[in-house]
């Protein structure tokens, strides 16, 4: 059976918003016909939706297995002791883990999210994974702050790696403040062109402080943590600048945050002609440094932007739509048109799963999602996400 819906309007994604434009969805949620107005077939029954009618989201960053963690982690103070206090409290019963973390899969699924770029340490989310109506990317992190037992350490991460589905997962370096050099160098002789990669990056200001002089709160954590850091030294420049050289040139790279990225940054991205992603997760921003991302600039410089919740040790909810409203509101002259592309068919891209999610499109599958209670193109706070398929 094929269902139709129109709605006020209808944003693709992949071509020009239609003007209650239809779509034909068949069982599966493939997609079997787009139209305009004009060019709906006769005698089918339409259903009307008051709303913009969007695909279903892609969430390019979270962490499940955290979920547990929702209210526990005190907001604003800075990421190093937002990180002392997570790997504090990370751990608990498996049964409350489990539970967090279903509830969390339903929420984003109610949501209207179709799909997760989700980082693991640890195989407890997988289960949960398999049964999802979600598809999950997990990318299995690796840590290694010191230059001991380094094919060890990946060669653990791919042990984790297959208890996930196949062909939604790779490893990945967890931040540039988590891996040295070496561990860098050591990662990129172990993976091949398909292994995407997903990178913390400039979540916060003291990680640059780190690179350019060596001071900052990170040797505080390290001190704390117990970390050797007398080997490591300061590099005269951001982080980006000093890890980005050692990731390979033909894989797909997703930073994530870029709270701290400046302009010369960005030009050092631009200049190592890599595919360089740049993953927003502004509410997490907001809850741990209490800043967001240049976005106008990220936006007027044509940058690849993607949406994460990032995860709810860091957030109250899992929802695409309130980091858009986040956006919207910090800096009103983003174009809604273009976060829509972010959210969806941006961060199908970045997961390689743009042929089945992303943009309404014949053939693909990507969800339908209803934004209600819209004014104009304006997200304001009374909008509201319903998922339709
Ligand atoms: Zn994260």
């Amino acid at each position: 059976m094929v269902n139709y819906y129109s709605a006020d309007i209808v944003i693709t994604v992949s071509s020009t918003p239609l003007k209650q434009g239809v779509v034909a969805v068949n069982d599966e949620g493939v997609i079997e016909g787009v139209y305009d107005s004009h060019s709906v077939p006769d005698g089918v029954t339409v259903k009307r939706l008051a709303g913009v009618l969007i695909p279903g989201f892609v969430n390019t960053h979270c962490h499940l297995e955290l979920s547990h963690m929702l209210g526990k982690i005190p907001q604003h103070t800075g990421l190093p002791t937002f990180l002392s206090n997570v790997m504090r409290d990370r751990n608990h019963t498996e049964k409350d883990m489990v539970s967090a973390m279903k509830k969390a899969d339903e929420m984003m699924f109610k949501n209207g999210i179709q799909a997760v770029g989700d980082h693991v340490n640890s195989v407890i989310s997988a289960p949960i994974k398999e049964k999802s109506k979600i598809i999950y990317h997990t990318f299995v992190e690796i840590i290694g702050v010191n230059n001991t037992q380094l094919q060890e350490k990946i060669d653990h991460a791919r042990d984790l790696e297959f208890h996930f589905d196949a062909n939604h997962s790779s490893i990945t370096p967890h931040a540039p403040y988590s891996c040295t050099k070496l561990m860098f160098k050591a990662f990129k002789k172990a993976i091949s062109e398909d292994n995407i990669i997903s990178i913390h990056n400039q979540e916060s200001d003291e990680e640059n402080k780190l690179f350019r002089y060596k001071t900052g709160d990170f040797l505080t954590f390290y001190a704390e943590q117990g970390i050797d850091m007398s080997g490591f030294k300061a590099q005269a420049r951001n982080s980006l600048q000093s890890y980005l050289p050692y990731l390979p040139t033909n894989n797909r790279i997703i930073l994530v945050h870029n709270t701290f990225t400046s302009l010369k940054d960005l030009d050092f991205i631009n200049r190592m002609n890599k595919k360089v992603v740049l993953c927003l997760c502004p509410k997490a921003n907001l809850y741990i440094e209490n800043t967001l991302p240049k976005i106008p600039v990220f936006e007027q410089d044509n940058r690849d932007i993607t949406i994460g919740t990032d995860s709810l040790a860091s957030n109250d909810t899992l929802d695409m739509l309130e980091e858009l409203k986040t956006i919207h509101t910090h800096y009103p002259n983003i174009d809604f048109n273009s976060s829509i592309r972010w959210a969806t068919l941006n961060g199908a891209k970045a997961l390689g799963l743009e042929s089945r999610l992303g943009s309404i499109e014949v053939g693909k599958a990507p969800g339908l999602v209803l934004l209600k209670n819209m004014n104009q193109l304006r997200l304001t706070k009374n909008v509201q996400v319903e998922r339709i398929v």
